[in-house]
């Protein structure tokens, strides 16, 4: 650990969990305080274990919320540098079954949600002369998968996202960067696995490293995006992803 965060503040939606958390702890070990805006009450005992980490409980569909999350950081710990719009579901069920009402689940978490956390994050960014903010999409926004057409479609609607706000935001000191991890060992896809409706080791075969991505390793990236390593980096889609975007043989 270097320091590279010391002295700033960053908000991470959907922080209780998976790859959010892992970000959490890896922003704390850099020196960030935090903020975790999450649905899931275990926020707050993650704070608590954290340390110089608030947990405000809410959803990224409604406004009010995030708002609430940033004025909660900046009155805590000062203006907040840093931003992961990271909170998501999955969808997985063949298109002429999704009904309109799970296709605008998907859609108002997925993309409406990164919509309205990176706008308060911008607008507030801009205010305080810049930022670092970071979108996360998904290999899914990059390649496509079947019978995930709102999860690829959000997650590419995320992807252009940041390309389209790092334009606009560049010269107000406004890096904007998007996260695009490949199948990463979550409990989540544990889950599927033990379930029967995911099978690890095609997976596996897939990708070109022959393994899952580690939260950890995904963490890693957002470290180096969120810190001045970064520096000349914005609108860029950082495939996290053990080179399965590459691959096209077979
Ligand atoms: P996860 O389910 O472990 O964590 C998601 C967190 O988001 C949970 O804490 C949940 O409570 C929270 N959340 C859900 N809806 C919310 C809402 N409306 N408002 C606030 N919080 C909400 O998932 P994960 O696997 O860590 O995925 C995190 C992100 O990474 C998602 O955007 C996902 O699409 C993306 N991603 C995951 C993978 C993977 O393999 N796990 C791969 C690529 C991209």
């Amino acid at each position: 650990m270097t320091g590279a965060l010391a002295g700033r503040c960053a908000l991470i939606t959907g922080g209780a969990s998976g790859i959010g958390l892992a970000v959490a702890r890896a922003f704390r070990a850099e020196g960030a305080s935090l903020v975790l805006l999450d649905l899931d009450p275990a926020a707050a005992s993650i704070a608590e274990e954290l340390g110089e980490t608030l947990a405000i409980k809410g959803s990224v569909t409604r406004k009010a919320d995030i708002v609430a999350a940033f004025d909660a950081a900046e009155a805590r710990f000062g203006p907040v540098d840093i931003c992961l719009a990271n909170a998501g579901v999955s969808q997985n069920a063949p298109t002429l079954d999704v009904s309109e009402e799970e296709w605008e689940r998907v859609i108002s978490i997925n993309l409406t949600g990164v919509f309205l956390t990176a706008q308060e994050a911008g607008r507030r960014m801009i205010a305080q002369g810049g930022g670092s903010l970071l979108l996360m999409a998904s290999m899914y926004g990059i390649v496509a998968a079947p019978e995930r057409i709102g999860y690829c479609a959000s997650k590419a609607g995320v992807a252009m996202m940041a390309k389209a706000l790092s334009c606009e935001w560049a010269r107000e000191g406004v890096r904007v960067n998007a996260l695009a991890p490949g199948y990463v060992r979550t409990p989540f896809l544990d889950d599927l696995a033990q379930r029967g409706r995911l099978d690890l080791d095609r997976l596996r075969a897939r990708t070109p490293m022959g393994r899952l991505i580690e939260t950890e390793e995904v963490a890693r990236m957002a470290v180096f995006l969120a810190s001045d390593q970064a520096s000349a980096v914005t609108g860029q889609v950082m495939a996290v992803d053990g080179g399965w975007t590459a691959y096209g043989y077979l």
